[in-house]
């Protein structure tokens, strides 16, 4: 068999949100979201009676607030890390990833680095009459008015 026209990957759960901020104070930007089981965190809130309310929650990649969405299977919750959790698998991926571009990024710019590096020019003396910086002296013709 071969795919002609590929399909969404299967990973479970996923739905259209829309970001509205609602159970977190609002203020959501409206964005509509294919939100999918891996953007998934649960929070909890305390009642007055001393009983634990656990929402399932998204952050919005765009504007960053965070939504309370009620219509998840209880099967898909039940797989649901904390938000401390979650913000921790993210954080390591985050790392992951920074650790990618930071080689590829020195990879990319190794032919237009400058040998003597970027503090090169500005390693003299400290005394503005040494080192003319054209954005120095109306600064200092200021500094004595
Ligand atoms: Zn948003």
């Amino acid at each position: 068999m071969r795919v002609i026209t590929p399909g969404r990957p299967q990973q479970g759960w996923s739905k259209e949100c829309r970001c509205t901020g609602s159970g977190n104070g609002g203020g959501g930007c409206g964005a509509v979201l294919l939100v999918e089981q891996p953007d998934l965190y649960l929070t909890f809130q305390s009642d007055y009676g001393g009983g634990r309310e656990t929402f399932v929650t998204f952050r919005c990649v765009g504007c960053g607030v965070e939504t309370d969405i009620d219509d998840v299977p209880w099967s898909v919750r039940g797989e649901l890390p904390s938000k401390r959790d979650w913000e921790t698998r993210r954080a390591n991926a985050a790392m992951a990833n920074a650790v990618h571009i930071d080689n590829r990024d020195a990879a990319a710019s190794c032919p237009w680095e400058p040998t003597d590096g970027p503090t090169g020019p500005s390693t003299g003396s400290d005394d503005p009459e040494d080192y003319p910086d054209p954005h120095a002296r109306p600064r200092r013709r200021g500094m004595d008015l």
